[in-house]
């Protein structure tokens, strides 16, 4: 990248920063000041402790008080204005990160489900825990880093007044310290890209380990999975000792230049003295400053590492921020509070990665208040149509519409906040069963979330629990069992008061006694909302007004149970089939 790509990007990278911190407006002022003031002080103290010293050494010691006593004065004061600039510098820093952590939180909640299936969850962990860390911290360590700054330029400054030569020999010496710096940043800068994507891997693979140690468990994949965890890990740690080990070699390096430099500087010193053009006192003036001036580079390319560091952060949380490679859900303006529950699909195409198609022109309609069951093959596409409803996609081509409105025109509220879907394996977050519902539903009441647990047949059991509604579901809902879970999932669509349920029907894993209670609880449902089942068993679509028959994509009939076992052949051997399982 060219340098004023560089630039460029750095100071938009800022603007975008400090955006999160617009409120602190005062703070920033007041951080202004404090710095300002401090560079004022920075600059004239190191020339008014030459001084000190110069009157130190001609013997007038009145003069030398009166100086140490400005000094005083002054440096008290460098240390109030320091106080504040670091208080301010952390108010700006802590909005900061705690604005782009909520912003970055809200965007991935945005990010369109396609772009999310293709990345582990690791790449947004990192860039939320991480990279949002980073950024703030360059308001920290600027405010540290800056005003020593200042003062080691007012030293250099200091060293141009009492003498010309030794200040071209410091001028020299900076430069040659800074060109092996920079070769340092930009090797290490190399390193820590590749290191950031290897965090991310591993941090994705470790919550695969931690969501999936169960199943690890029972698949007894442990040996595999730790080799893999194995190698990661390993692969990280190499990656970060070789990191240091740039460290370590540089400073190796720039060590011996530094005493090379001060052998520079006694010789030097010794043919200035010689020859009558340096007096001894400023000789070891100059030398006591020496850490300070060479301090100035190390800090300058500290301060560029600094930069190099946020704008890999920043680059990462703003193209998620940006939508520059993660595009984000688009929703129409429409709204609707409260639909009928009609919709329908119209010549609807739809593929996930645009290689294979997945829905082959869909149409069909359903009713407000009907039962509709899917049947057919799995992988026939009957998921992918209750995604499509839900706008977790969005067709490739064709439209849906809910009350005779295209989908498109309508905001997210009216699609999803009047859709419920009750998966095969729902999602119940950890946390008590009442706040399951809360969740969803910040101002539900008590006796709602009984009722919709009764008609989902799951008051009993929560009763039995010693907490009652109070007990904590553990992660992803672990002791609820599949059934359980699912009508947990039903109670909370039915507490949400969504007009359409779409219902992914439980596989044949679960038991007959909590397969009839979950017909029970849809049951209870139908003809009061719009129903959507994909029947996985034949014997639950019986009582559907309508079944439709997928396959490839596609709705190849569509009847009672009845009229298809009359008419369509692939559904008379589906049925057929069943019988024979169950006898
Ligand atoms: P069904 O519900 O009828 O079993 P699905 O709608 O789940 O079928 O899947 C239809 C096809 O789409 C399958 O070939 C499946 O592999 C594929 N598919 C489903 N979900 C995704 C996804 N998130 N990314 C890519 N392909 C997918």
């Amino acid at each position: 990248m060219k340098k004023k790509e560089v630039v460029n990007d750095t100071l938009n990278n800022i603007k975008k920063a400090f955006y999160y911190a617009k409120k602190q407006k005062k703070e920033f002022i007041l951080y202004f000041i404090a710095n300002i003031l401090l560079a004022i002080l920075g600059a004239i103290v190191p020339l008014l402790a030459a001084n000190q010293l110069l009157k130190l050494t001609d013997g007038l010691l009145g003069d030398l008080f009166l100086i140490s006593l400005v000094i005083l004065g002054m440096e008290i004061s460098v240390n109030f204005c320091r106080f504040f600039a670091r208080k301010y510098s952390q108010v700006f820093a802590r909005e900061i990160l705690k604005n782009i952590q909520v912003d970055l939180a809200k965007q991935l909640l945005n990010i369109e489900t396609i772009d999310l299936d293709k990345k582990s969850s690791g790449v947004f962990i990192d860039r939320l825990v991480r990279d949002t860390g980073r950024i703030a911290d360059i308001f920290l360590n600027i405010n540290m880093s800056f005003t020593d700054l200042i003062t080691n330029i007012g030293i250099l400054f200091a060293i141009f007044v009492i003498n010309k030569i030794l200040f071209i020999y410091y001028i020299l010496g900076i430069l040659v310290i800074f060109y092996f710096e920079r070769q340092r940043i930009k090797k290490y800068n190399e390193l820590d890209k590749h290191y950031r994507k290897s965090a991310e891997a591993t941090t994705g693979l470790i919550g695969e380990l931690v969501r999936g140690i169960r199943d690890i468990k029972v698949l007894n994949a442990s040996k595999s999975f730790m080799k893999k965890i194995n190698e990661k890990i390993t692969n990280i740690n190499q990656e970060r000792y070789e990191m240091s080990n740039v460290v370590r070699k540089y400073n190796l390096f720039t060590g011996s230049i530094h005493d090379f430099l001060d052998f520079l500087y006694i010789l030097l010193s010794i043919i200035l003295i010689t020859n009558n053009l340096v007096s001894i006192g400023n000789v070891v003036i100059i030398y006591m400053y020496k850490g300070r001036v060479f301090n100035l580079l190390t800090m300058t390319s500290q301060v560029m590492e600094w930069f190099k560091d946020f704008n890999l952060s920043a680059s990462r949380v703003f193209e998620i921020i940006d939508s520059s490679l993660y595009k984000k859900e688009v929703f129409g303006n429409k709204h609707i509070n409260k639909i009928k529950g009609d919709f329908e699909f119209r010549d609807v195409y739809f593929s996930y990665n645009k290689k294979k198609k997945v829905l082959d022109g869909i149409n069909f309609k359903v009713k407000h208040n009907e039962t509709v069951s899917f049947v057919g093959k799995s992988g026939a596409g009957k998921s992918t149509i209750f995604s499509l409803l839900a706008r977790l996609y969005t067709p490739d081509m064709g439209n849906i519409y809910i009350d005779g409105i295209n989908t498109k025109e309508l905001d997210c509220d009216s699609i999803r906040g009047n859709i419920s879907i009750i998966t095969q394996n729902p999602y119940i977050f950890n946390m008590t069963i009442k706040e399951n519902f809360t969740i969803i539903k910040e101002d539900i009441t008590d006796e709602e979330i009984v009722k919709a647990c009764k008609m989902a047949k799951l008051h009993d059991y929560i009763m039995s629990l010693p907490k009652g509604y109070d007990t904590l579901v553990g992660e992803g809902g672990i002791t609820l069992s599949g059934g359980q879970k699912q009508r947990l999932a039903i109670a909370r669509a039915l507490a949400q008061k969504t007009e359409i349920i779409l219902f992914d029907e439980a596989t044949s894993s679960l038991d007959n006694e909590t397969q009839e209670g979950i017909q029970d609880a849809i049951h209870n449902m139908k003809n009061k909302y719009t129903i959507l089942i994909i029947a996985h068993r034949l014997s639950t679509v019986i009582n559907s007004d309508r079944i439709l028959l997928v396959d490839k994509g596609k709705i190849v009939d569509e009847g009672t149970h009845e009229e298809l076992l009359l008419k369509n052949k692939q559904y008379k051997k589906l049925y057929n089939l069943e019988l024979k399982d169950k006898s």
